[in-house]
């Protein structure tokens, strides 16, 4: 079949959506289906979208209209599959990943392989930084970026083994927030960041064999030998699209404070630069709006 960008006609075939699925990752199987390179499905689609990025990322309203048009479904489905921002503000700043996805859940990837239409599904959960499991099956998710592939703790490490339900319990928080309010609150993804931000010189005087040694210490005793075993060259957290195994101890940190928040103002205060002590302020400040 040849598909013309001319005019919009719905396709006579539509797939059924994956759970969980990324708009970019259905538009690929409907290319696959009709046996078109994914560029000419999307030229056919969205003949104006300057880059492939923009379907999970950037998607404007008319884009969206089209693409319901055309795969005959509700543009707030449409919707539904990107990480483009709620209602309510922005993307979770620094939380999803910017081109692509960073993490798989290898339960559902091999689920998907097995059938003919599924095959090479992505999901949108395989974007997102502050998660450890898959919000489908609830299998573990994987590293999937070279780097973190070949740097990978095993997660029967006895450090990430220990602490694994204390993850899970940080991630339950990120995604009852999430839930009650359409988006992440920025005080929570702010507090990812503080925990990862060094200590003060003092701290670092009294830890000579761990190369920075970070707040996170201070909740989570232990955090940076961890870091010096594994990951001696790690600076800064970056976009916090962090590899797993960093991800389950700081989210680890974030559930320890947000347990009784106002009790880890001191300890991280007198732990931290001066010059963080404003921004670790502010941080709980925001924590104390969401919690009281
Ligand atoms: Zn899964």
């Amino acid at each position: 079949m040849i598909l013309r960008a001319a005019t919009i006609r719905p396709l006579p075939v539509v797939l059924q959506p994956v759970r969980d699925e990324l708009l970019s990752s259905w538009l690929r199987r409907h290319a696959a289906f009709y046996g078109v390179s994914g560029g000419a499905m999307l030229r056919h689609c969205l003949p104006d979208l300057s880059s492939p990025r923009e379907l999970d990322l950037s998607l404007d309203r008319a884009s969206q209209k089209r693409l319901g048009d055309l795969f005959r479904c509700d543009p707030f489905v449409i919707r539904g599959m990107t990480h483009l921002p709620r209602a309510t503000g922005t993307r979770p700043t620094g939380l999803i990943a910017t081109t692509r996805p960073m993490q798989v859940c290898k339960r559902c990837a091999l689920r998907h392989q097995a059938r003919e239409h599924t095959r090479d599904a992505r999901l949108r959960s395989w974007m997102v930084g502050w998660r450890l499991s898959c919000p489908v099956c609830g299998a573990s998710l994987q590293d999937a970026r070279p780097l973190d592939v070949l740097a990978r703790v095993d997660a029967t490490d006895p450090f990430l083994a220990g602490v694994a339900s204390h993850a899970r319990e940080g991630e339950g928080i990120m995604t009852r927030a999430l839930h009650r309010s359409g988006r992440l609150p920025e005080p929570l993804v702010e507090l990812m960041r503080v925990l990862l931000l060094p200590s003060s010189d003092a701290a670092r005087g009294r830890h000579p064999e761990v190369g920075i040694p970070r707040l996170l210490e201070v909740v989570l005793p232990g955090f940076d030998r961890f870091m010096q075993r594994h990951y001696p060259t790690f600076l800064r957290p970056g976009t916090l699209l962090l590899a797993i195994s960093v991800r389950i101890p700081v989210l680890v940190g974030l559930a320890a404070v947000m347990r009784h928040p106002a009790g880890w103002i001191d300890p991280l205060l007198s732990a931290a630069h001066e010059r963080a002590h404003g921004r670790l302020a502010a941080c709980f400040e925001g924590l104390a709006t969401m919690t009281g």
